[in-house]
């Protein structure tokens, strides 16, 4: 049993800042309260206790490319099969990148995050590579897959199916490119198997203008209405809604993957995320290609916050920012976890508190070194206190 005394604790789902102390027992907090103390103690006296991070959407593989085909355009530089990651991907060792996907695994434990999403390349042999790197990561990776196969629409739809069958034995669900790369008929069948498995589908959407006029020109639809026909759970990206895109996104109860860092470095735009957050619509962020972006949840935050409040010319809460790396993911996901309430999983970080806004400390100012603490199930992972 442990118990966190001292500390500011952002509790619930609405992330209400009280003083209590948090009871945990084997993987679970058990308790919130002002006076028990039971079992070791750590004294989280001048910290912030918060929920850990959920990153809900990376492409680890490309750790091995990091800032490589920067000013190229998009499908240059991560289209498959032909991009600069694929072909630098092709080149390296498995145990290289191996190696570097361990030092991302690291690295995103230390910046507080618990919990991440996957986009897996290379089919089988990719979703190997990944279990392999984090065999001694005490992280949460979630996977989601695919297949070479999927792009090939002449492949028969038995041997598809089976494919898809397959695959879902090794992980948690399909995550595709793009609707460049499948036809509606193959995501169809995708979806249909992951809801019938009860495991994840995702796709990237609407990233970008161009993408979503050449579907409208292609099938009358836009990238969105097709993935919400498909029957997705969940939708990265919707940097370019058209038409009725979020009103639908919102209806059907969709949650969706925002990437702003990504879209920034990509140069293909904003995200609308007042929008998003007006129609109510469950969003989650993610950092998106290691290529790009450092799996840094606290720098994607930040960039969420400002960026979205420079182009609005608005006020956006913090805390509906912090919401996006917890409580939001956590739903989209179906976890138990990504708030500090009882009976929820103990996935807490302590972090020194930097100013008089617990919220804001964490997303303006906290740096990896300020973490003190990160407890995943119940398990200290590591700490900086005495
Ligand atoms: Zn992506």
């Amino acid at each position: 049993m442990i118990t966190i005394k001292n500390a500011h604790v952002l509790y619930g789902e609405n992330m209400d800042l009280c003083k209590a102390n948090i009871i945990i027992e084997e993987n679970e907090i058990i308790e919130v309260s002002e006076k028990l103390l039971k079992g070791k103690i750590i004294d989280g006296k001048g910290c912030i206790a918060a929920p850990s991070l959920i990153n809900s959407h990376v492409h680890i593989g490309d750790s091995v490319a990091k800032d490589m085909g920067d000013g190229y355009s998009i499908d240059k530089i991560v289209k498959p099969p032909n991009g600069i990651k694929h072909q630098i991907l092709a080149k390296t060792s498995s145990q290289d990148i191996i190696e570097a996907i361990q030092c991302t695994l690291d690295l995103m434990l230390q910046t507080g995050t618990s919990t991440f999403v996957d986009f897996r390349e290379g089919g089988f042999e990719g979703i190997d590579l990944l279990k392999k790197a984090g065999i001694n990561s005490s992280i949460t990776k979630i996977i989601l897959g695919r297949h070479e196969s999927f792009y090939n629409s002449n492949n028969s739809r038995s041997e598809l199916k089976k494919t898809v069958e397959m695959i879902l034995k090794s992980c948690d669900g399909i995550g595709l490119s793009g609707f460049g790369e499948v036809d509606d008929e193959i995501t169809t069948i995708i979806t249909d198997i992951c809801r019938k498995n009860s495991k994840l589908s995702s796709i990237h959407v609407a990233e970008y203008e161009e993408l979503q006029i050449s579907s409208l020109k292609l099938t009358g639809k836009t990238e969105v209405e097709r993935a919400l026909k498909a029957g997705f759970d969940l939708l990265i990206h919707v940097t370019f809604p058209l038409n009725d895109d979020l009103k639908l996104i919102s209806e059907t109860g969709t949650s969706v993957v925002s990437c702003p860092r990504s879209n920034g470095s990509l140069c293909v735009g904003i995200p609308p995320l007042k929008e998003m957050l007006d129609l109510g619509i469950n969003i989650c962020l993610g950092t998106d290609n290691l290529m790009f972006n450092s799996p840094n949840m606290f720098s994607e935050m930040e960039f969420a916050l400002k960026v979205t409040r420079a182009y609005y010319k608005e006020y956006i809460s913090p805390v509906e920012i912090f919401k996006m790396a917890t409580v939001n993911p956590a739903k989209a996901l179906q976890l138990n976890s990504g708030m500090i309430k009882e009976g929820k999983l103990a996935d807490i970080m302590l972090v020194n508190g930097l100013s008089g806004d617990p919220i804001l400390s964490l997303i303006n100012r906290t740096q990896t070194q300020k973490i003190n603490a990160l407890i995943k199930e119940g398990n200290i992972v590591f700490k900086r206190y005495k």
